[in-house]
């Protein structure tokens, strides 16, 4: 499967992990999230990074959230150990989700994706909107289920359960997917 599957990291970025909006239990999945990173750059399967980057006085999820991820903040970067790295994507995004109003759907296509692979956060907001356009769009949804965080366990488990279900989005571990990508 290797050659058509990129990762994508959705929202790993300092003001939801430290800030504005953080998520203690996001932070605790950083070092296994940056060994699947390590292992997918390893063998050539693509990094893409899906970032919040707001416009301050325009975003309409400003008024619902409060001000995070302002474009070009301190807030708004990846959290250092996981990336960019050379060679890695980075698409910023206005939405919960990384297809809307982005060019994330052209550069999967240019690239020959087939099979998205979701970490990041949060489980029920973005993270479950991406996967639900990734459908959409045709493209197999994997969820690497260590790496996929919500502020709490219920908001976890239920978001997973409603992308296998309505996304046949499939569920793996970290081990097992590196296992794959090695393979
Ligand atoms: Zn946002």
């Amino acid at each position: 499967m290797h050659n058509k599957t990129a990762i994508l990291v959705i929202d790993m970025l300092e003001d939801f992990i430290t800030g504005a909006l953080k998520c203690e239990r996001a932070a605790a999945t950083v070092p296994e999230a940056a060994k699947l990173l390590r292992g997918a750059r390893a063998v050539g399967i693509p990094v893409i990074f899906c970032n919040d980057a707001h416009r301050e006085g325009v975003d309409l999820e400003l008024a619902l959230w409060g001000e995070h991820a302002m474009k070009g903040t301190a807030g708004a970067a990846v959290t250092a150990a996981l990336g960019p790295e050379a060679g890695d994507y980075v698409v910023e995004k206005r939405r919960y989700s990384a297809f809307f109003h982005t060019e994330l759907d052209l550069l999967l296509r240019e690239l020959g994706i087939k099979t998205v692979v979701l970490i990041g956060i949060q489980a029920h907001i973005c993270v479950q909107h991406t996967a639900a356009e990734a459908y959409f769009l045709g493209y197999d949804v994997v969820l690497c289920t260590p790496l996929i965080e919500a502020f709490t366990e219920e908001l976890k488990t239920s978001a997973i359960g409603y992308m296998a279900d309505m996304y046949a989005a499939k569920t793996v571990t970290t081990d097992a997917l590196l296992e794959e990508f090695h393979g």
